[in-house]
Formats: structure tokens, C-alpha cells, sequence
């Protein structure tokens, strides 16, 4: 650590520490001890402080022991003269700063200062690609993110889990022009890598570079503009210590534990743009704490591993120095040296195709001013069909578009396209086809300017007049698949072919062919139930982030992140015979009611090292299945109604346990068994095991209006299937009351069967 670094470090803790006490003080004055601050939808109140201190400050006062704990971290500048490695002093600086920004940043959010307006912002948000493009045509409301919720860390979490998401970067600071910014932004975007932008050199951040550029910014595009502050890079901080929380079990004070598990599994880095002042250098060694290397692109006093981080601390590649033909190939280089400095390995598909590729492009909207053509939606049809052939029956990598091209279609309009994938393997089974089929949607939404929207016969595709210039054609999509398939899925996949049928008629001959297939699979799944199978398949991925937590997924019960049934299990288990899903024999059964197996239980009990003694599949009283912090819902009993309510992740509002999903999330989450409360994948709850042992689905007194919304036909059926078809209007939901004693009186006067049956405590 060169004495340089240090001295600035020092310094601009001491000033940000010193502001941030101002400003406490004239909250004290003005709004008082007792006023309520925060962060909003988090259960970790402010994240850094909980983590790294244990203090969970909720009022203006709480913060004055926060504050007093920061000034011993605090040290002299080190004099021109010392010569001592200055590395525990600068430390304690980088976390007093963090914890100073925190601080201040909840005081900013008092005031109303955050999140920061921006003129002219919209964010591509909380959505995601699974809506229809026009719900999401809304204006935005001229501010940037500020800081992240409990929510969206958690939707991200299963990403962040099986490695599709390596880590993020958090960008400082602004590039040398707007083309380099953008460069930068699409190089970590086709490696997944989350971007969290913020700072600014001389007023000017990456964030005005991006939005004069037209890049779409928010959850939807992996790209968070957090403030054109340096101050708003704690959001990246906070990020980090609550995955440790959330997914690593850690408890708030657990500083060591927390930055050692960030150091070891958050795959993060800092990329400093621009000139760096005392304040980023400050804030940058916080970020060393985490092992988080920094990267700068202009010319930094150089410092030596130690060992904090895995490599260097601080690295410079002065911009202008680094040897490329141009700025965009520099800006390309500076992104793989921050990868290679973080020290991992980011697995890239190439596909080949006129634009980028990477599934960060997965949340991409395409708007209809810049619609250039559509498949699907109202106006044409879509379908995607994947089936299996003999080996001599699949050319790999033929791909033929049979019928006219997007040329043939004037701006804006639509078409009909049959996508058929033909594929063949020494692997492949019957049951693998819609697994792989369902894989059309993240393949083809990861090309830059498309979108994807839907399965089967309800697929719809939006093609972007940006992607349509660069030359996308229909062909592309046939490339696509026969890449990501290959990539993805080689263990069970050895060829692959595409048919793209665009002539109406031969799109309608195929579109029957496919449903019969769709029609026949039904029952075959409808067939699948927990009796007619020997195995069921562990999940153990998430425990790289929750070391003790097992999913059991049954076919009558997936998992709870809902992105792995049965089916994919087995898939995904013949892929790698030696990966998380492991098929477990159920063995002799114990109790057929309650769901419990010999299997199931011995491979828990090992699998959660002695953490979990027993499992029951049925029951959410007794030893419920654990959950680590992906859960899609969380059911949870309410006593006084002798019921359950169900609260999906989306929906923030208040519930009648008198907390909100994210409160609750603590409760369930973190590999624990809690009987009366579990995460579960909202598929569950359409199952004919749901609850099973306490009653089914008839338990359900309370659910999330969201989920009413957006599964009405599945749970019309679940309703039947519990023998009360009108079960669904005699349901309460946040709309309708949020209080238990509301609750009651509405379930007394729906006559809601959960009244009367027997109790469940
Ligand atoms: Fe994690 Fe369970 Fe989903 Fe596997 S099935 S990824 S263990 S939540
Ligand atoms: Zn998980």
C-alpha cells in the first residue's frame, strides 16, 4: 500500500466522517432522535452498518453510536516522513468511510435527497421479460435507483448462485467519451456481469454517458445506476453484505465472517474512471475490506498484494497507455483486466450473430417506437416446438428459413414464424424435450434488440430496428439455438437443427403437429406424480450460498426458486452425473400423509450436515423443508385464522402477519426449519400436494393479489381440485385487508372452508 493511497484514504474518511456528523446533528435538531430512517423494502436496515457493526438503526438517534464507533476507526494522516506499511490504517478508513456514507445516505433519503432525481430518466424496471412490452411503455419518474431492494436481490440471488451471474462491477467515475462508456457497459454485460454505476469526474458520470447513449438503465438490464455520486457506491457495499446475510446465514456483527465470504464468493470489482479524489480512494479501501480489487484507468501510485484480496488491491492501466488499434479495443482490454485481476473464469458463448449476445440481455424491452417487426402477440402467430430424432435424422447446424424474411415485412408490422428444433443425442430421452424447449426463451432473449415473451404455441417475438440494421435476420435465431443448445446442454444434446417456417400455411400444417405434441406431453406430466416414480432429485445448488439448505424436488413439488422440477433434476443430473441434482431413492415410505421417505430424509440429514434431522414433503407444521433465500412465496400460518397465507416475492405491501415479504423472508430463508413458515415455488401451490398433510389448498385464507392475477387459470383448477371452485374469491389478498381481525370478518362472511376445519395448531 503506497503511502500516497494511504494519505489520501485517511484524509477523505476523516472529511466524510466529519460531514456526515454535521448533518447528523441538524437532523437531531430538526427532525429529532426518534424519527424514523431507512432504506426502502429491506429487512436488513441499513445493510453495511447491520453487518459490519450489528446495529440495526432505525430512528435518527440510533445513528449517534454508529457514529461513535466510527471515530475510533479513524487515524492521523501519515506524515510525508513514515515509511510504515500503512495497510490496517487505510483499512480501518475504507470501513469508517463506508460506514460514514451509510449513515449519510439514509439521512439523504430523510430529507427526500435520494433516490436522485435525473432529468429525462427512465428506468427499465421491475418487470422483467416475462410482461408484455406494453405495460412497460411507462415515462419513469426522473430518478435513478438508489438503493437496492430486498427483492431484487433476491430475484437475483439464484443467479448469482449457479454462476449464470458471476458478481458485479461497481463503476466509478466517467469514461473518456461516451463510445468507451458504452463499450464498457456492453463487454460486462456479455459476460452477465452486473453492473452498479456511480460517481463523477468534474459533474460528469458514466450515467449521463449512457443516457445520452440511448442504454437502457435498471433491474431489467443488469445495469444500476445507483447516483452520480461517490457516496452512492454504499449501495454496492450494502449489496454485497446483505448476500453474505441473506444466502451465506451470516448474522448482522459477523464483520469478519461477512467480508470473508465476500472475499471468497462475491465475484466483485471496482472500475475507476476518470481522475480519483480523496473520497473514491477512501471509499475504495472500504471496498478492499471486501477483497473487492479496484481498477483505475488512469495513473495510480502502484501497490503491492498483500493479500486482502486475492491479487492486487489497487491496479492501474492508464487508459492511453494500454496498446490497441483504438478506444473501443482499449475499452475492451481494461474489462479483461478487471476480470483477470478478480481471478475468475467467465464462461462465454460465442453465437454467432450481428448483434451482442450474453443474458443480461434478457430483461431488454423493445418498445414499440422501436419495433421493427414482431412475431407472436395480436397481431401474427408464434410457436416453438422441440422434439427428439434418431442420430442419421439431424444435420447438426442446418438451419433453413422456409418462406419469406423480415425484409418482406414493412417497419413495425408483424409475421407468423413456426420455430422447429430438431435434435438428436446418444443422452436424449423423450422427457428431456420440454426442458429443453422451455430454454428458447433465455436463448433467443439474450440477443441484444430481441425479445422473447412465452412458450409453445403462446411464444411472442419482438425484434428491435437496432438489431434489424445491424443485419439480425431470422436465420439468427436458428444460430442462436444451435450455439446456446450445444453450450448448454452438449452432455445430451449431439446435433441440432432449425426450421424456421414463415409461409402462413406451412406454419399453420406445423402449428398442429406441435400442439398434438404439447397436448400429449400434458398428460404425460399430469401423469407424474410423487407414487409413480422411485426417485426424487436433490438441489443442493444454493449451498454455495446457504451451506446447510437441500431442496428435495419431487415431481408433485419443485423446487422453491421454481426454475428446477423433476424434470429438470433428471436433465440436469445426466448432464452432471456429479452436480447439485443427485437422484434420491425414495426408499421405504414412513408416513404416505405427511410425506415422509427413508431416502429423502438420510440424504437431508447428511446433505445439511447434521443440521436437519427429518423432512417431511406435505406439511408445513412439521419439519417443513428448509429454504435458503430464493423462495419465489413464503406461506406462513396465521393462527387466529386457522389458515395460511401465501406472499409473493413482487409484492411489498404489508400482510396480515404484520410484515412485509421482505421481514418475513429473514424468518424463512437461511436453511432453517421453521414449522409454520416456508419458501416455496409458486408452482407448489397448484400442486395436489400443496399442504397436503394440513389440509391442501383450502388452507389458503390470504394471498398475494399478483399471484391471483398472474396464475388465475392454475389455481382456478387447484380450487376445483380442493373442492371448493369458488375457493379463489373467498381468498383475501393485500387489497382487500392487511389485518388479522379484517381478515377474519372477511373470511366469516365468504364462509371460507378454513373457518371450520380442524385446527391446525
Ligand atoms: Fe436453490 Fe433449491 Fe432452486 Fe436448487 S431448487 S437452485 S437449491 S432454490
Ligand atoms: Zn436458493
Amino acid at each position: 500500500m503506497s503511502r500516497y493511497i494511504a494519505q489520501s484514504a485517511i484524509r477523505g474518511a476523516n472529511n466524510i466522517v466529519r460531514e456526515t456528523e454535521e448533518m447528523l446533528d441538524r437532523a437531531l435538531a430538526e427532525k429529532g432522535a426518534d424519527t424514523k430512517i431507512g432504506f426502502p423494502n429491506t429487512a436488513y436496515f441499513l445493510p453495511t452498518i447491520l453487518g459490519l457493526t450489528g446495529r440495526q438503526v432505525e430512528t435518527v438517534g440510533d445513528l449517534q453510536p454508529v457514529m461513535a464507533q466510527v471515530k475510533t476507526l479513524l487515524h492521523p494522516i501519515p506524515a510525508n516522513n513514515r515509511w510504515v506499511p500503512y495497510l490496517g490504517e487505510t483499512l480501518d478508513s475504507g470501513v469508517a468511510t463506508l460506514l460514514a456514507e451509510e449513515s449519510l445516505m439514509a439521512l439523504h433519503y430523510l430529507y427526500g435527497q435520494q433516490p436522485e432525481p435525473l432529468a429525462g430518466f427512465h428506468l427499465a424496471q421491475g418487470t422483467g421479460a416475462f410482461t408484455s412490452p406494453e405495460y412497460q411503455a411507462g415515462d419513469g419518474d426522473g430518478h435513478l435507483n438508489g438503493a437496492i431492494d430486498d427483492i431484487q436481490l433476491r430475484s437475483w440471488g439464484i443467479q448469482l448462485v449457479d454462476g449464470r451471474m458471476p458478481g458485479f462491477a461497481a463503476i466509478v467515475g466517467c469514461a473518456k467519451s461516451n463510445e468507451v462508456a458504452v463499450k464498457i457497459v456492453r463487454e460486462l454485460q456479455q459476460r452477465n456481469i452486473l453492473i452498479f454505476l456511480c460517481g463523477n469526474v468534474n459533474g460528469r458520470s458514466i450515467i449521463h454517458q449512457l443516457q445520452e447513449e440511448g442504454v437502457e438503465m435498471g433491474y431489467d438490464t443488469y445495469i444500476v445506476p445507483f447516483g452520480t455520486d461517490t457516496l452512492s457506491a454504499i449501495y454496492a457495499l450494502g449489496f454485497a453484505t446483505r448476500s453474505a446475510l441473506t444466502f451465506g446465514g451470516m448474522k448482522g456483527g459477523q464483520a469478519r465472517e461477512i467480508l470473508l465470504y465476500n472475499k471468497a464468493r462475491v465475484f466483485a470489482f471496482v472500475l475507476a474512471l476518470g481522475e480519483v479524489d480523496d473520497l473514491k480512494y477512501a471509499t475504495a479501501a472500504g471496498a478492499i475490506s471486501y477483497g473487492f480489487p479496484v481498477i483505475s484507468d488512469t495513473v495510480i501510485p502502484q501497490i503491492l498484494p498483500t493479500g486482502v484480496t486475492t491479487y492486487e488491491h489497487v491496479s492501474s492501466m492508464p487508459f492511453e497507455e494500454i496498446e490497441a488499434k483504438d478506444d473501443l479495443e482499449r475499452a475492451e482490454k481494461l474489462v479483461q483486466k478487471c476480470i483477470e485481476v478478480r481471478g475468475v473464469k467467465i464462461k462465454m458463448t460465442q453465437v454467432p450473430i450481428p448483434v451482442p449476445y450474453g443474458s443480461a440481455f434478457e430483461g431488454e424491452v423493445v418498445r414499440k417506437a422501436d419495433l421493427r417487426v414482431e412475431f407472436g402477440g395480436k397481431h401474427s402467430r408464434c410457436f416453438e416446438y422441440l422434439y427428439s430424432l434418431p442420430m442419421d435424422k439431424v444435420e447438426d447446424g442446418k438451419i433453413q428459413v422456409l418462406g419469406p424474411n423480415l425484409d418482406t415485412v414493412q417497419d413495425g408490422g408483424a409475421m407468423d414464424v413456426g420455430i422447429v428444433v430438431e435434435v438428436a443425442g446418444r443422452k436424449m430421452q423423450k422427457d428431456f424435450e420440454p426442458v429443453l424447449e422451455r430454454q428458447i426463451h433465455h436463448f433467443v432473449n439474450g440477443a441484444s434488440g430481441v425479445q422473447h415473451i412465452g412458450q409453445r404455441d403462446i411464444a411472442w417475438i419482438r425484434v428491435s430496428k437496432g438489431a434489424f440494421e445491424k443485419g439480425f435476420r431470422l436465420e439468427h435465431l436458428g444460430k442462436i439455438l444451435h450455439a446456446r443448445f450445444h453450450a448448454d446442454f452438449g452432455a445430451i444434446v449431439d446435433k441440432v437443427q432449425v426450421n424456421l417456417f414463415t409461409n402462413p400455411a406451412d406454419v399453420n400444417t406445423m402449428l398442429q403437429v406441435a400442439r398434438e405434441a404439447y397436448a400429449e406431453r400434458n398428460v404425460r406430466l399430469a401423469d407424474l406424480t410423487d407414487e409413480a416414480v422411485d426417485e426424487f432429485y436433490s438441489c443442493t445448488l444454493c449451498q454455495s450460498f446457504a451451506p446447510n439448505h437441500v431442496c428435495v424436488v419431487s415431481p408433485e413439488r419443485l423446487g422453491l426458486c421454481g426454475a428446477y422440477n423433476w424434470l429438470d433434476c433428471k436433465a440436469s443430473f445426466q448432464i452432471n452425473p456429479t452436480g447439485p441434482n443427485q437422484p434420491i431413492p425414495k426408499g421405504m415410505q414412513v408416513d404416505s400423509s405427511k410425506g415422509y421417505w427413508a431416502g429423502p430424509t438420510s440424504f437431508v440429514q447428511q446433505h445439511s450436515h447434521g443440521s436437519v434431522e427429518q423432512v417431511s414433503m406435505y406439511s408445513i407444521m412439521e419439519n417443513p423443508m428448509t429454504a435458503c433465500g430464493c423462495f419465489e412465496c413464503i406461506v406462513m400460518v396465521v393462527p387466529e385464522a386457522n389458515g395460511v397465507m401465501v406472499v409473493s416475492r413482487e409484492d411489498t405491501s404489508m400482510t396480515p402477519a404484520g410484515m412485509t415479504f421482505s421481514t418475513l423472508a429473514g424468518m424463512a430463508g437461511g436453511g432453517l426449519q421453521t414449522p409454520g413458515v416456508m419458501g416455496v415455488g409458486k408452482y407448489y401451490l397448484t400442486s395436489k400436494k400443496f399442504l397436503s398433510a394440513d389440509g391442501g389448498f383450502k388452507r389458503v385464507v390470504w394471498m398475494s393479489s399478483i399471484l391471483k392475477q398472474t396464475m388465475a387459470e392454475e389455481l382456478k383448477r387447484a380450487a376445483e381440485f380442493a373442492g371448493d371452485p369458488d375457493l379463489l374469491d373467498k381468498i383475501a389478498d393485500e387489497t382487500i385487508c392487511t389485518e388479522v381481525p379484517d381478515l377474519v370478518a372477511y373470511l366469516e362472511g365468504k364462509e371460507h372452508p378454513a373457518l371450520v376445519m380442524d385446527p391446525l395448531m
